[in-house]
């Protein structure tokens, strides 16, 4: 028979997710079969420590991998029996994979999915200072991946000051002091003003969190403006940085490259990340 795989999705609110219909389009493409289910923690009455109990689940009934979204990436890491070194590093996993000797690995595709869409969309783009909105989960991996790619100097911006700071000590950590550096709200203006890219991972642009996430006029022609953002694929910082001259990036490569990488993963099979944008582009 064809080989098969059963993979899932462990999150909240995960029943709109996109990811089981590019998984499952490419895995056809490869002739595979190809199971990828949703699995969300609300119904089930379970917090995030939850995943636990469901990883272990999923081990028994001969799940292949996972997929970790919000707010499980983080809770997820004690249930697991090792990490990649990034994994480890970040102190994040969206990407478990049951090895055949059954132990569950964490890996994490976030940061290499942004990395891959943003040297495939905005490439040689001057990366000597780069401003970053949002210190969350997205934020971590995108400010690993911009560390990791050679972004020389990034300043770290969040509504909430000790999220920027935390995660500005952890950088610093491993990609030293000088790289990184925080700045409070009222600061943004001149850190985007000497800035060469900014790059937006808050929630804002979103259904739920209308409208732009800093002042339109800090948008300027030779400033390129990179979003996590993809549902909507089009955001009022996008729109609003096309009309100001901008180079730009939408979140949907990171989503499609971050699916990418968990296909490889799950399946050791090579997918072919341009049909998964196409893909993405009319789901
Ligand atoms: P999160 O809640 O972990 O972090 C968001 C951070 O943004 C918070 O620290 C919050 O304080 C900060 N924030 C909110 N509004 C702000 C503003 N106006 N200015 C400065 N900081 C502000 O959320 P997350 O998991 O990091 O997700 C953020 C966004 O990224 C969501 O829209 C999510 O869908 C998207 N995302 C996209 C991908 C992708 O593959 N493209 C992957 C992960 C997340």
């Amino acid at each position: 028979g064809r080989e098969s795989y059963l993979v899932g999705l462990i999150g909240s609110g995960v029943g709109p997710s996109l990811s089981p219909a590019l998984h499952q389009r490419e895995a056809d493409r490869h002739g595979l079969r190809y199971l990828y289910r949703t699995i969300d923690i609300d119904p089930l009455g379970l917090g995030p420590d939850g995943v636990g109990r469901l990883v272990r689940a999923a081990a028994a009934l001969g799940f292949d991998g996972l997929n970790i979204t919000h707010p499980c990436k983080q809770a997820v890491i004690e249930h697991l029996d090792g990490l990649s070194e990034d994994a480890a590093q970040l102190g994040a996993v969206n990407t478990v994979v049951f090895e055949a000797d059954g132990r569950a690995i964490g890996h994490n595709t976030d940061w290499s999915g942004f990395a891959r869409s943003f040297a495939r969309g905005l490439p040689d783009v001057p990366t000597g200072e780069v401003v970053l909105l949002g210190a969350g989960g997205a934020g971590a991996a995108v400010a690993h991946a911009l560390l990791t790619v050679g972004a020389d100097r990034l300043t770290l911006a969040d509504t909430d000051q000790e999220r920027a700071e935390a995660l500005a000590e952890a950088l610093a950590g491993r990609f030293g002091a000088t790289r990184v550096r925080t700045v409070a709200p009222d600061g943004l203006p001149a850190a985007v003003g000497g800035a060469d890219g900014l790059v937006h991972a808050t929630p804002t642009g979103m259904a739920a969190h209308p409208g732009l996430p800093l002042p339109a006029e800090l948008l300027r022609r030779d400033l390129w403006v990179a979003e996590v953002v993809y549902r909507p694929l089009r955001t009022a910082l996008l729109t609003a940085a096309r009309a100001a001259g901008c180079r730009t990036l939408d979140g949907g490569g990171m989503a499609v490259f971050q699916a990418a990488d968990a296909f490889r993963l799950f399946t050791g099979r090579e997918p072919d990340a341009e049909r998964m944008l196409a893909d993405l582009s009319d789901l």
